[in-house]
């Protein structure tokens, strides 16, 4: 970057872009325009101008070097991050006689790779979602799978809490058209929410019902607690990244989750709604297409060569 001061010399003192394209090249003009303050005398007349160009090609390919970083080193610490729940998970076998106290204290250690790990996660998907490489391969997915792997694998969080945990899917339920795997991590998001803001002795229900009459189309996936609930106010605030509404107690976390788990499903043609009273509990609904024959066409990519102006809801989302 350089610093430019100078006087103006064109007639129409307020031009001061047309006055550096007149003097330098078109491109600093366009990033001059941004970030230029006009010098005023005494009478308030417009005298000089402090510009700060920048090299747009420049900033963008730093742009593209930090987001490159993130994924990578995210990925990089991923790797021994597994190597190390893996070795105590062992460790934890050979100390799982009756009495052994290092059973607890190994069990804390798990916990906390599997927080990180999540952490991670989070990183990693929210750097790929900004840098448009969150790609979806979208097929027909039985939605009772969805709902029963999301539950499953939180049950045991779940119930070391003291908290219940129930999934059930309505007989007969369409299939949907979704990426499996990234749907169940939307629903694992959203179980995980409710078990850090449900105390000892609530209860979770996740399940997935139909849409009726004028939602046929969509099946609707739900998780619903018995927690601390979620003030009005705040409730479109919550999607938003880095967004952590004081709850009592600190949860940790990112602030990232939601608006990750609202990018994915929006990606996919679905909506996230939410149902929420301070004090008696919150219903996060996610509905999502069903299966109707359509082809395995990710539509982040159709999202993507639509054109810039279409392409701005998602980079709203997150923020960019
Ligand atoms: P984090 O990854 O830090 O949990 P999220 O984006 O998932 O961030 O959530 C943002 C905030 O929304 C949380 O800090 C919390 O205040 C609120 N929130 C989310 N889910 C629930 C829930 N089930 N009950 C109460 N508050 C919730």
């Amino acid at each position: 970057m350089i610093s430019l001061a100078k006087q103006l010399s064109s007639e129409d003192k307020a031009d001061v872009p047309g006055e550096i394209e007149r003097t330098g090249s078109a491109e600093l003009a366009e990033t001059v325009k941004k970030a230029t303050a006009v010098i005023q005398n005494e009478d308030g007349k417009i005298v000089g101008s402090v510009s700060i160009p920048t090299d747009v090609v420049k900033l963008k390919q730093m742009e593209q070097l930090q987001k490159d970083f993130i994924a990578n080193m995210t990925h990089e610490l991923r790797s021994p991050l597994t190597s190390i729940k893996a070795a105590l998970e062992i460790l934890g076998h050979e100390a799982s006689k009756p009495g052994d106290s290092s059973r607890s204290i190994l069990n804390t250690a798990i916990r906390n790779t599997e927080r990180l790990n999540s952490i991670i996660t989070d990183i990693l998907d929210f750097s790929k979602l900004q840098s448009g490489k969150l790609v979806f391969h979208q097929e027909n997915t039985p939605a009772d799978e969805i709902t029963r792997e999301a539950a499953e694998s939180m049950k045991a969080w779940a119930t070391s809490k003291g908290v219940a945990l129930s999934a059930r899917t309505e007989l007969q339920i369409p299939y949907v058209y979704a990426d499996k795997r990234r749907t169940v991590q939307v629903l694992i998001n959203l179980i995980s929410n409710a078990i850090k803001f449900t105390p000892q002795g609530g209860t979770i229900e996740v399940s997935a019902d139909a849409g009726r009459d004028a939602l046929a189309n969509f099946v609707f996936f739900s998780v619903r607690d018995t927690g601390c609930g979620i003030k009005k106010e705040d409730q479109a605030k919550i999607f938003e990244k880095f967004v952590q509404i004081a709850s009592g107690e600190k949860m940790g976390g990112t602030g990232l989750g939601l608006a990750i788990t609202k990018a994915m499903v929006i990606m996919q043609g679905g909506k996230i709604t939410l149902d929420s009273e301070p004090g008696r509990g919150s219903t996060f609904r996610v509905s999502l297409p069903v299966y109707k024959g359509q082809t395995d066409q990710p539509v982040f990519e159709q999202v993507t060569q639509a054109g810039p102006e279409d392409k701005s809801w998602w980079k709203k989302l997150i923020g960019i």
